[in-house]
């Protein structure tokens, strides 16, 4: 059935390119699909024969260096820096009509805005397929973290990383998945917080910048970050030029052909809290 689905999209996508040579409309923006849906997708099995150093933001010793980021907070994941050239978000749709209505629509606003915050800087396109998305966010409150035997703490965001390997067009690659929940209990600039923050986890970022002013505190200041600050923007830059594996094709006889076991002790996930 998906197969299907793909092969009418394809013939779609052909009919308005050729609409497109039709109209003489510039034809770039039709002539590849920068985020076809996933054939199929499988957790990433760590290697056994894998040595690799993991990789680090700085050679230790060198903390005190400041680049005027936070690039020593990063965390890699086992695979390497989760980092895409092209992300595609999913957003949990919402509804227009009803009760409920006029709630929803002010999540969806604040998560759009702290969206559009990235967008400046990272390329980044929203699908209506969550099969289209390695980033999909969904408006559902994090379900309480537990610190200790009989304590908890709620949270308002979070933010998982699943390190997948997934077809899409006939070609494998590995892929990071996060899956960020955004309360939907929060007030406007609230959630617009949260979700800049949560957004920085899925883009990457999986560390906490020390500075309340930063929108990857650690620790929110009283003052709602709404907008990335230099040193968010420097630790960017920093991440996206560092070398990944991730959303490189992969050629057929790296990829290991037995079925993977699901939640087995190679897949890598992730879990960050958020304010
Ligand atoms: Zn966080």
């Amino acid at each position: 059935m998906a197969t299907i689905l793909f092969r009418e999209t394809v013939q779609v996508g052909s009919a308005i390119a050729l609409l497109g040579v039709w109209l003489g409309l510039p034809l770039p923006v039709l002539a590849s699909d920068r985020c076809p849906p996933a054939q199929s997708s499988r957790p990433w099995q760590k290697p056994a024969t894998s040595s690799a150093a993991r990789a680090t933001a700085g050679p230790a010793g060198q903390a005190a260096v400041d680049y005027g980021d936070y690039r020593q907070a990063l965390d890699p994941s086992a695979a390497g820096w989760p980092v895409l050239a092209h992300w595609c978000v999913w957003v949990e749709p919402t509804r227009l009509e009803g009760p409920a209505a006029r709630f929803e629509q002010r999540w969806l606003m604040a998560v759009e805005s702290a969206l559009g915050q990235w967008q400046g800087h990272l390329s980044l396109q929203r699908v209506n397929d969550p099969a289209r998305a390695q980033v999909l966010v969904r408006r559902r409150r994090p379900p309480l973290i537990s610190l200790e035997p009989g304590q908890r703490r709620a949270s308002h965001g979070r933010a998982s990383l699943t390190l997948q390997e997934t077809e899409r067009q006939g070609v494998w690659r590995l892929e990071p998945r996060v899956e960020v929940l955004i309360s939907p209990d929060q007030r406007r600039e609230a959630t617009e917080a949260t979700a800049l923050h949560e957004l920085g986890h899925a883009f990457g970022l999986w560390g906490h910048s020390p500075e309340a002013s930063d929108a990857m505190a650690a620790v929110p200041g009283a003052v709602p970050v709404l907008q990335l600050s230099a040193r968010d923007l420097a630790t960017l830059r920093w991440l996206y030029a560092q070398p990944s594996r991730f959303g490189v094709p992969q050629p057929e006889n790296e990829l290991e052909t037995g079925p993977s076991e699901q939640g087995s002790a190679g897949t890598s996930v992730v879990g960050q809290d958020g304010s």
